[in-house]
């Protein structure tokens, strides 16, 4: 993966609230019970596995999920000669390919226009309209206030505790985030929300489906990723290679259910599955790359 050093960051689809001592004390669990929570994140379920599912269910509800955070500095940094050396102005430049891309492919796929959401950068804990979180939730999208969350410190446990150490894991771990924004947009997550209430039996699985959709949406954004531009029209990716796409795919198996499990020591049971197994989420990954068509990500229907 090569970025195209001419590329802009555009730092206002970030807002960086690291050390501004994010909100209400350490540790108070976000609400996640299996699934049916208000968050949506990638990988909440390894980390309930890795830290011996240690997060209650207290429905920490605060409205504070809208101060916005100080950019300057961030936005110099960024515009600086060397800004892509830099982890966040990376990820910022990241995010501004997913969104570029689903400005067109949303009314092109689905007749809907795309409403931009941004990222928050943390550290150790937030305040969201989902509740307060820390870092420990792994990156998460939070429906009620439309941002995607990120601890970027995150991408070290990605490495070192899960083995998945290629780049690209970055910008696929991004997109799947910006897949639940783009299920938000649609209605998709308010729809899985209201069966999972009617039949409580199937809400695990409901979850799965989600979770493969956004893996799927992630891949076709990783196929059309060359074809971003930033708002001079600049490329973003000067390349993506085949190795880039499979350092993707090597962090969707990573953090599938069933690694999850295996790591943890437990016994495998697809029924406990929020996110899928290594190789459905391999296989939505894929399905999303090979068609490019984010129509072709309906794991709620037939083919699924
Ligand atoms: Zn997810």
């Amino acid at each position: 993966m090569e970025l195209n050093e001419n590329a802009r960051v555009d730092t206002s689809q970030v807002d960086d609230r690291r050390g501004s001592g994010g909100g209400g004390g350490m540790g108070i669990p976000i609400p996640i019970g299996g699934g049916r929570g208000g968050i949506v994140g990638i990988i909440i379920a390894v980390l309930v596995a890795l830290v011996g599912g240690g997060f209650g269910l207290n429905a920490a509800t605060n409205g504070g999920g809208d101060e916005q955070g100080d950019n300057t500095s961030l936005e110099q940094k960024c515009s600086a000669q060397d800004a892509l050396k830099q982890l966040d102005c990376r990820n910022a430049l990241y995010v501004n390919s997913i969104q570029a891309y689903w400005r067109t492919a949303m009314p092109e796929a689905f007749g809907e226009q795309y409403r931009p959401s941004k990222t928050v950068f943390f550290s150790q804990n937030v305040s969201t309209a989902c509740g307060a979180a820390d870092s420990g939730v792994g990156p998460f999208y939070c429906p009620a206030d439309d941002l995607v969350y990120i601890d970027l410190t995150f991408y070290k446990l990605l490495a070192d505790q899960l083995g998945a150490e290629g780049e690209f894991a970055q910008p696929y771990v991004l997109a799947h985030e910006y897949g639940h924004h783009v299920q938000d947009l649609l209605g998709t997550e308010a729809q899985m929300r209201r069966q999972q209430e009617r039949d409580p039996q199937s809400a695990n699985a409901l979850s799965v489906k989600l979770e493969l959709q956004a893996d799927c949406y992630a891949g076709a954004w990783a196929k059309n990723a060359t074809g971003t531009a930033d708002e001079r029209g600049q490329k973003i990716f000067k390349s993506i290679t085949e190795e880039d796409i499979s350092q993707a795919i090597d962090a969707a198996e990573k953090i599938g259910d069933d690694a999850i499990q295996e790591r943890s020591g437990r016994p495998v049971n697809p029924d406990e599955f929020t996110h899928g197994s290594s190789e459905q989420r391999k296989q939505w990954f894929t399905k999303g790359f090979t068609t490019g068509d984010p129509k072709s990500c309906d794991t709620f229907g037939a083919g699924a």
